[in-house]
C-alpha cells in the first residue's frame, strides 16, 4: 500500500516552496543542531498543530505529544518511559527554559476517561491503562464557574500534569535555579484561543496579547 497521494504531494509542495525559500535555516539547524525556546507537551489530536499555534519555525519548539498530553509521575523504576525520556531529554540535554503543557478543547483523550469514570468500567488496553494516570482527577470549582464543566476537567489534566512535572527531581532544581519555567496552557480549536495558567492566581486567564 503506497502512501496516501495526498501525503506525497504534500511533501513535494514542502520540498519546492517551504524548504527551498528556508534552505539557509535548514542547513544551519543540520549543522548546529537544536536550540528549542520550549518544550511542548501536547495531545496527538490531529487538530492540535503546535507550530501553527505558535507560528513557530523548524528548531523552535521541542515537542512531545501523547494521548491527552499527560505527564507521567517520576517512576525510575518503570520500563518504557517515551514521555520522562524526552522530558530528560529536553531538560538536562538541550536546557530548555520553558516547559509547556498545552490542553486542548473536546479533548478525546479527557473525554474518554469521564466516560470511564461514568460508566464505572475499567478499559483494558494500553488508552485505558495511560487514562488511569487521571485517577481521581477532580476539575476545580473555580475553572468549572469560569469555563464550563467539559473544559475544567482538561483543565484540571493540565495542572495534573504540571504536578507531575514537579515529581522530576531534576525539574524542581532548575525551577528553583531559575533555569526553568513551567506553563500550562489550554488551546480552544474552535476559537483558536489560548488560556493560560496565571502563575500567582493559579486560574486560566486569556492570554493577552503583549
Ligand atoms: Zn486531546
Amino acid at each position: 500500500m503506497p502512501l496516501p497521494k495526498s501525503l506525497i504531494d504534500g511533501h513535494w509542495r514542502f520540498r519546492r516552496e517551504i524548504h527551498a525559500a528556508d534552505r539557509r535555516r535548514y542547513q544551519q539547524l543540520a549543522e548546529l543542531g537544536q536550540t528549542p525556546s520550549a518544550m511542548v507537551i501536547a495531545c496527538c489530536d490531529a487538530r492540535v498543530d503546535v507550530s501553527a499555534i505558535f507560528d513557530a519555525k523548524p528548531g523552535d519548539l521541542f515537542i512531545l505529544r501523547n494521548v491527552a498530553n499527560l505527564v507521567p509521575p517520576f517512576e525510575p523504576s518503570g520500563k518504557y518511559h517515551g514521555t520522562s525520556a524526552a522530558i530528560e531529554f529536553a531538560v538536562l540535554g538541550l536546557k530548555v527554559p520553558n516547559l509547556i503543557v498545552l490542553g486542548h478543547s473536546h479533548c478525546g483523550g479527557v473525554a474518554a476517561y469521564r466516560q470511564k469514570v461514568r460508566d464505572n468500567v475499567a478499559k483494558a488496553g494500553f488508552i485505558g491503562r495511560w487514562l488511569t494516570l487521571l485517577d481521581d482527577l477532580k476539575p476545580e470549582e473555580a475553572d468549572i464557574f469560569a469555563h464550563g464543566d467539559e473544559t475544567a476537567f482538561e483543565l484540571a489534566a493540565i495542572r495534573s500534569s504540571i504536578a507531575n512535572l514537579r515529581s522530576f527531581p531534576f525539574v524542581v532544581e532548575c525551577e528553583r535555579d531559575g533555569l526553568l519555567a513551567l506553563h500550562g496552557l489550554h488551546f480552544d480549536i474552535g476559537s483558536g484561543e489560548l488560556l493560560g495558567l496565571h502563575p500567582a492566581t493559579r486560574r486560566f486567564e486569556p492570554l493577552a496579547e503583549e
